[in-house]
């Protein structure tokens, strides 16, 4: 089953080949048929095709051999139409066997990057821990709706706090002649809002933190270290495909995971819990973490 695929990069790696013919007469003009796939090409210029009686100008096709030992090479088009099934199963199995090729070193890679990785991974563990407790202990100290309220508004993108305050007279004056409201239509005084404060690091609050760190960087990534090279040969065309998707989006997602923690860090601070308040949070339950925040100082980020 395993085979190596011969990178070809232009059209002169073909012609160099020792048994390569840029053109060869087929069955039934000749007894000569098709052999075996070899691996496929693309190229940046059309190549004409290998069979004599075709000759069509392509940019990808496969390399192949013939039933008498020669080489040339060929669309896909083309091969399924001279050649029929027996072609289009060997250029599924080569096609399959490469990209599975692919991905074991693709997979494979990552495991040998693994002492980076598990550096980096145990840094986000620990953010983890100590901003799971800080939100663990802001929970503690705020009415079983808060949360909820305070979530709503990071998913909004809402970090302005305001607050709606009566307007003075000249104000309301301005306000009635330039909206369809009376001083007397029963409607109450007008109100307008003023700016109380801005809350960072909301992104912290808004995104599935655990899934991000956890579920999709540290506990995975923990997997693979005990995983040997030969067990991800091993593993079947679905676990294997699965696994190299998701080594594709470990760097997207660790640089999501780090912004995350960033956030994190920027919304635990003590100036950043006490302006709570604001949205009614009680400032003598919230004091002893606001204290402790204060004397807290984050090892600067790289
Ligand atoms: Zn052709």
């Amino acid at each position: 089953m395993d085979q190596n695929f011969d990178v070809i990069a232009i059209y002169e790696d073909l012609l160099a080949r020792p048994n390569f013919h840029s053109s060869l007469p087929f069955h039934p003009k000749a007894t000569r048929r098709f052999g075996a796939v070899v691996t496929p090409y693309r190229f940046l210029e059309k190549i004409p095709c290998g069979i004599e009686s075709c000759h069509t100008p392509h940019f990808a096709g496969y390399l192949i051999t013939t039933s008498d030992g020669l080489e040339t090479a060929i669309g896909s088009h083309c091969g399924k139409t001279h050649f029929g099934m027996t072609f289009t199963r060997e250029r599924q199995r080569v096609d399959q066997a490469i990209a599975r090729k692919r991905r074991i070193d693709a997979v494979t890679a990552m495991l040998n990057d693994m002492p980076r990785l598990l550096g980096l991974i145990e840094g986000l563990e620990k953010d983890y821990k100590d901003l799971q407790d800080k939100k663990q202990r802001l929970l503690g100290a705020v009415d079983a709706g808060f949360f909820p309220m305070l979530k709503a508004r990071a998913d909004r993108g809402q970090s302005e706090i305001t607050k709606e305050v009566p307007m003075t007279k000249a104000e309301a004056d301005v306000f009635f002649e330039t909206s369809n409201r009376k001083a007397n239509d029963g409607k109450g005084w007008p109100t307008k809002s003023v700016h109380l404060a801005n809350l960072d690091g909301l992104l912290f609050i808004k995104a599935r933190f655990k899934d991000m760190l956890v579920v999709n960087l540290i506990t995975p990534i923990r997997d693979l270290s005990k995983t040997r090279i030969s067990e991800i040969e091993g593993m079947k065309p679905r676990q294997l495909a699965a696994m190299a998707k998701w080594v594709g989006e470990v760097p997207q997602g660790v640089l999501k995971a780090q912004a995350v923690v960033e956030a994190g860090r920027r919304f635990f601070t003590a100036e950043n819990i006490e302006k709570l308040v604001h949205l009614g949070a009680d400032r003598n339950t919230l004091s002893a973490m606001i204290n402790d925040l204060q004397g807290e100082i984050y090892p600067a980020t790289p």
